[in-house]
């Protein structure tokens, strides 16, 4: 068998189509807003977040980068995040991780409104999740892949997703969703004993571990449906997690790296950020204070 390869970038631009479409229906002085925090100088970082800028405005989103300095106290960048909180022109904050390691990540990330919180990562938006509530902003990058995984029509519901890694960005979301999407779930990480074993049950394989071309051949069965999140830069080239040329002649279906799973992060993130508006608009003036989702 050969797997069928899902195109990443091609279901990226037609949600990008669409939402562009949408955007361009709303009065030109009320465009949603996504806020990004930078802080400090790693270069992916920086890289990233200029993709996302000059994405978002291709839809018409408007993109504030606000770029601060690796010494900003954690004061200081929660004054920063408390404004934004209360900015009615700002749709949806998010911070790009890493941050530096003097700044408590969580106490940040805690800090945005939960109506903002267009990359899903405050404990709010995760217990959502966990409830299996819509309402819930969704991590950008599981989204995508459970939109690819959705794509295939293959039907979710009993299959068994194996699932590489166990940050609370990739991994722990992306077992979230796909046990709300009835699969039988298991999460492995660094430690899991014996991880060829384990794959090798998988109708679904989701790698986000960031180990370049790991998983072989020999790990998977025949048909399985893989979804490969790494991204690792090797001698200037970028490598999946999994051995694509071999993998791909067992697979069904398969995403290729890149152009698979990266593409979608930012169009879900901007998909996040049009509903985080719509939100907004429909409970406008919402309430300004900060972690508080009532409408009072
Ligand atoms: P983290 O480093 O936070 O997490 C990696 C996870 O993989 C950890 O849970 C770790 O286990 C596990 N792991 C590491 N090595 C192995 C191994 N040999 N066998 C099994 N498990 C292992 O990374 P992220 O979750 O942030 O990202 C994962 C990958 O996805 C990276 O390559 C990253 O670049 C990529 N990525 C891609 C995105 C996209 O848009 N396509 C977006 C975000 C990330 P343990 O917990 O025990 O340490």
């Amino acid at each position: 068998m050969t797997a069928q390869i899902i195109d990443g970038k091609t279901a990226a631009r037609n949600l990008c189509d669409e939402l562009r479409a949408k955007i361009s229906l709303l009065p030109s002085d009320n465009r949603p807003t996504l806020a990004v925090i930078l802080v400090g100088d790693d270069e992916a970082s920086h890289i990233y977040v200029r993709n996302k800028q000059k994405k978002a405005l291709s839809v018409g989103i408007d993109c504030r980068v606000i770029e601060l300095s690796s010494s900003i106290g954690e004061n200081a960048l929660l004054s920063i995040i408390e404004e934004l909180n209360e900015d009615n022109k700002v749709n949806g904050i998010i911070v790009q991780l890493p941050l530096p390691r003097t700044i408590d990540e969580f106490k940040i990330i805690s800090a945005i409104n939960p109506y903002k919180d267009v990359d899903g990562f405050t404990p709010y938006n995760t217990g959502l999740n966990v409830y299996n509530r819509c309402e819930a902003f969704i991590s950008a990058t599981p989204l995508g892949v459970l939109r690819l995984l959705q794509s295939t029509n293959v039907n979710l519901s009993g299959k068994h997703a194996v699932i590489i890694g166990r940050s609370n960005i990739v991994g722990k979301p992306m077992s979230r969703l796909l046990l709300n999407c009835d699969c039988t779930v298991t999460i492995t990480h660094s430690l899991s004993e014996n991880l060829p074993a384990i794959t090798r049950t998988a109708d679904i394989l989701v790698s986000a571990c960031g180990q370049p071309r790991m998983i072989k051949s020999s790990w998977v069965k025949d048909g399985v449906i893989v979804m490969d999140i790494g991204i690792t830069r090797v001698d200037g080239k970028i490598y999946g997690d999994v051995d694509f040329d071999e993998v791909k002649e067992k697979a069904s279906f398969i995403t290729p790296v890149p152009g698979g799973v990266g593409p979608m992060t930012i169009a879900c993130l901007l998909s996040n950020t049009y509903n985080a508006f719509l939100r907004n608009y429909v409970h406008q003036p919402h309430c300004h204070h900060h972690n508080c989702c009532c409408h009072h």
